[in-house]
């Protein structure tokens, strides 16, 4: 029985997007949103890994734009949601929300999290969750297809998960997000630390990622809408979750 806990890989894909590699059995991997070939296939190579899978989170260019090639290359199985089989790569495995499918001896459990694109999922496999364009480090994505119902909806979702949760976002925005949600909340106590040990990782050239449920439960502004202290900090007081989270995610474009 394998652990729970997987080994990881982040992949830099330019120009901010990571593919994420999880190693299955030995030798073997899994892919998440490899967005090109080239670096992708590197690294593989270095590594001697052969992905068996390749799972998509959602139809944007950056996510799968290495997928086709990759899974030719190698001989990969292309997973995705159903619902947006028409404009992902020809999926070998359509999915759908609730399910679990065995992969490599692991279980990965899918879930819907429309918002950014209405088709959006994200995987859970043991203690990693591979959130996509839906989660990042202190934010979420842009309201692209979905409504802010339908993303705060999915941010609920997520935040049920363990605190221990580690959270692989597809994309390295938390200097960004930082900037951003030092000014919508200075007063965070969690924030000084935090934004010390980015900029460290920033300045070695290292990934902050992967977060986790519970560095995001005190800091991410877009899991805390309808939480009181977050509310009160930047004075959104009798407001209902769904109106802070839309309040929030427009300030977010804005910035
Ligand atoms: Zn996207
Ligand atoms: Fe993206």
């Amino acid at each position: 029985m394998p652990t729970t806990t997987p080994v990881v890989h982040a992949i830099p894909v330019p120009k901010d997007n990571y593919a994420w590699l999880m190693e299955t059995s030995p030798g073997n991997a899994i892919l998440f949103d490899p967005g090109d070939f080239g670096p992708v296939a590197e690294v593989l190579h270095q590594r001697r890994l052969k992905p068996t899978h390749i799972l998509i989170t959602h139809h944007h260019h950056d996510h799968i734009g290495g997928v086709t090639a990759l899974a030719d290359h190698f001989g990969a199985k292309i997973v995705g949601h159903a619902l947006d089989a028409k404009r992902l790569p020809p999926l070998d495995l359509a999915v759908k929300d609730g399910d679990t499918i065995p992969l490599e001896g692991w279980h990965c459990d899918v879930w819907a999290t429309p918002g950014h694109t209405v088709g959006h999922v994200v995987y859970r496999i043991g203690d990693a969750l591979f959130t996509g364009d839906t989660l990042f480090s202190l934010g979420c994505g842009r309201l692209f297809e979905g409504t802010a119902e339908m993303m705060w909806a999915s941010m609920q979702k997520l935040r049920g998960l363990p605190g221990v949760q580690r959270i692989f976002p597809a994309h390295e925005y938390t200097l960004l997000n930082l900037d951003f949600v030092l000014k919508l909340e200075p007063n965070n106590p969690c924030l000084p630390s935090f934004r010390q040990w980015v900029l460290e990782q920033t300045d070695k050239g290292e990934p902050t990622l992967p977060t986790t449920m519970e560095q995001e439960l005190r800091c991410n502004p877009f899991l805390r809408a309808d939480r009181s202290d977050f509310v009160q900090n930047i004075g959104m007081s009798g407001k209902t979750g769904v109106d802070v989270f839309a309040h929030v995610r427009t300030l977010r474009n804005q910035h």
